[in-house]
């Protein structure tokens, strides 16, 4: 008699998220980027590293279209794709900035608005201009 035990897992889902990558994940799989489900890719380790560093786009995608520069620091970024979609801003006078960049500028904005409210205040007051923020 034979006992067939029906082991029909799917090896598919084995395989790193990384189309471009064949490797299997391990068992800790190392989180990718956010799907449009919600999930996150899960990826092999040295992806996972990739990503985490950084350079997914710079390794994998660097023949694709798609590359912008940071209006700011001029890095590159590949803005035509899911992995790096959240890694840049889109600007108002069009070009694209990179998040570090972003949230320097984000920063410098939220002080220019407190600089704004030190306003001198006029000389008939004699008072010395003051800013008591
Ligand atoms: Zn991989
Ligand atoms: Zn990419
Ligand atoms: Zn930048």
């Amino acid at each position: 008699m034979a006992s067939t035990t029906p082991s029909s897992s799917s090896s598919s889902s084995k395989l790193c998220f990384n189309s471009d990558c064949k490797d299997f994940k391990s068992d800790r799989p190392k989180k990718g980027w956010r799907l449009r489900t919600g999930d996150l890719a899960q990826l092999c380790d040295r992806c996972g590293s990739a990503f985490e560093e950084g350079r997914f786009c710079d390794i994998f995608h660097a023949n694709a279209s798609g590359w912008r520069n940071c209006e700011t620091c001029r890095k590159r970024i590949h803005c035509g794709c899911i992995v790096s979609s959240n890694t840049f801003v889109l600007l108002d006078p069009g070009g694209i900035e990179c998040f570090t960049c972003a949230r320097k500028n984000i920063i410098l904005v939220g002080f220019s608005i407190v600089v704004r409210k030190c306003v001198p205040l006029p000389p008939l007051s004699g008072l010395e201009p003051s800013c008591n923020v």
